[in-house]
């Protein structure tokens, strides 16, 4: 059995696993990030790694680290990454330095795809999606059972193509009714507060309850409240809207929905089948398979320990 090292980078913390090659976790390490400069994140960054390699022991096939942004997998540069505030940062040459061994280095997104679609309910298809709903929407996309990375590094960035251009949420990058405001556990709240005047006595809106989050609005749908209900519904048309233009892009076999919004499980997937398949005109309808994620927040560290058994983000399963 094969034993790699998975580093999940996030703009907080950073985690590294000790993953085996039938993509179970044996230990992890975290650290919280106080500092987001360059230096202070990669000294993290060896930090963990360093605990992660102790534990692991002699035979480690190598180290592989999801990074958020915009990254050149060949060299692990991230070109941009607007979370940190970088540009062209050379991470994976001065991990490979500081480090002394290779490490692959892909985008955050992307690696959790690689992680479901090898380990999780991707398993055993050849064309796969994930799109993770949380603070925003992260995707990547298999085709012919390789990693679709693109020209320059964005195939993926599913997000940021606009769903509501004339009457949706703004977006964080700036354009308006991009997927990503309208459909992520961000969306879901902007959908229940663009409702409030309709529910004036709505006791999600009861700030004596607590703070209004993506989890609250979605249990209460769950549990039938009218505002929560309504919300979800707008959520569902714009999240069906997403998923089907997916379908038109790729066709995959499957769409795994991720994050935390996703955890509705079987009641997110009865709101949107039927529109999905109204939406969907030149693909065969119902033939993609729209299901929950399995790995959670492992499939980052999953992923990115999945780069260095296939030895690489684009290369095919071995
Ligand atoms: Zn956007």
């Amino acid at each position: 059995m094969q034993t790699a090292i998975g580093v999940d980078l996030g703009g907080s913390h950073v985690t590294a696993g000790v993953v085996t090659d039938d993509g179970s976790i044996k230990v992890q390490h975290e650290l919280d990030l106080t500092d987001l400069a360059f230096d202070k994140v990669v000294d993290a960054v060896v930090t963990v790694v360093g605990q992660a390699l102790a534990d692991a022991g002699k035979d480690v096939a190598g180290i592989g680290l999801g990074s958020p942004g915009n990254v050149e997998p060949q060299t692990g540069a991230v070109l941009y990454s607007p979370n940190f505030g970088w540009k062209d940062a050379p991470l994976g040459a001065t991990l490979k330095k500081r480090l002394g061994r290779d490490v692959f280095v892909g985008n955050d997104a992307r690696c959790a795809t690689l992680g479901e679609y090898t380990f999780g309910i991707g398993k055993g298809t050849q064309d796969f999606a994930l799109l993770t709903l949380g603070t925003g929407i992260g995707g990547g996309f298999i085709a012919g059972g390789r990693l679709v990375i693109g020209h320059k590094f964005g195939a993926g960035e599913v997000g940021h193509h606009q769903i509501r251009p004339e009457s949706g949420f703004v977006c964080g990058c700036g354009k308006i009714g991009c997927f990503e405001a309208q459909a992520s556990g961000t969306g879901l709240i902007r959908h229940a507060f663009a409702l409030a005047p309709s529910f004036p006595r709505s006791v999600l809106l009861d700030a004596s309850r607590g703070k209004l989050s993506s989890k609250k609005i979605r249990k209460a749908a769950q549990a039938g409240d009218g505002h929560a209900l309504a919300a979800w519904k707008n959520y569902s048309i714009d999240l069906a809207t997403g998923l089907s233009n997916i379908i038109s892009f790729v066709n995959p076999e499957m769409i795994a929905l991720g994050g935390g919004v996703a955890s509705a499980g079987q009641f997110m997937l009865d709101a949107v089948k039927d529109r999905v398949d109204a939406l969907t005109t030149m693909v065969p309808k119902g033939t993609t398979t729209i299901g929950i994620a399995k790995l959670g927040n492992d499939a980052g560290q999953v992923g990115a320990a999945t780069m260095v058994f296939r030895g690489g983000l684009k290369t095919s399963a071995p």
